[in-house]
């Protein structure tokens, strides 16, 4: 999913997200939708601003449990593609500090976006992923998922070292 700059007739150019070659599906799951759009416009023959909207169903593993959580992800985003290399010199991009512009530097006046997208899907993704805010989690020490069943294993200090030596000693 690339644009080249000479694509860009126009006021703009939009693209509708339709295929999804470029998702991560070795990371993650694609669970239903896939929807976004895309808006692309030349500001000059070196810059070019894409801005869109990206809304994606995944799953994802419960970090306590491992349970696949269906979980929504969405993102508006807009990029600021500039062809060249940035300036050292030049140091703070001042003009683009807002979290939500970035600025990023390509070597052809080819625009990646899918590589934009994929960036978009982890910048999504929560810090924390639940199946549920209770959710108990694995025994630390038989794996017994905790939600469904309770374990014969100490449930004192299972974080301590101390409790895996007692446990060995124990055998
Ligand atoms: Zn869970
Ligand atoms: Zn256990």
């Amino acid at each position: 999913m690339k644009i080249a700059f000479h694509e860009i007739i126009g006021a703009e150019v939009t693209r509708e997200i339709s295929d999804d070659g470029w998702f991560p599906h070795d990371d993650m799951t694609l669970a239903g939708t896939l929807d976004g759009h895309l808006s692309i416009s030349k500001k000059s023959d070196a810059e070019a601003l894409v801005t869109g909207r990206l809304q994606a169903l995944v799953e994802l593993p419960c970090d306590r449990c491992c349970r696949l959580v269906k979980t929504a992800l969405s993102a508006d985003f807009e990029y600021d593609c500039v062809v060249g290399k940035e300036d050292p010199h030049t140091g703070i991009d001042t003009e683009c500090r807002e979290e939500d512009c970035c600025r990023i530097y390509i070597n052809e006046p080819v625009i990646d976006l899918g590589e934009i997208l994929r960036e978009q899907v982890y910048l999504a993704l929560p810090v924390q992923v639940l199946c549920r805010q209770s959710c108990k989690g694995l025994c630390h020490q038989c794996g017994a998922d905790l939600n469904n069943e309770s374990c014969s294993c100490s449930s004192s200090d299972l974080s301590s070292p101390f409790a895996v030596l007692r446990q060995l000693k124990g055998k």
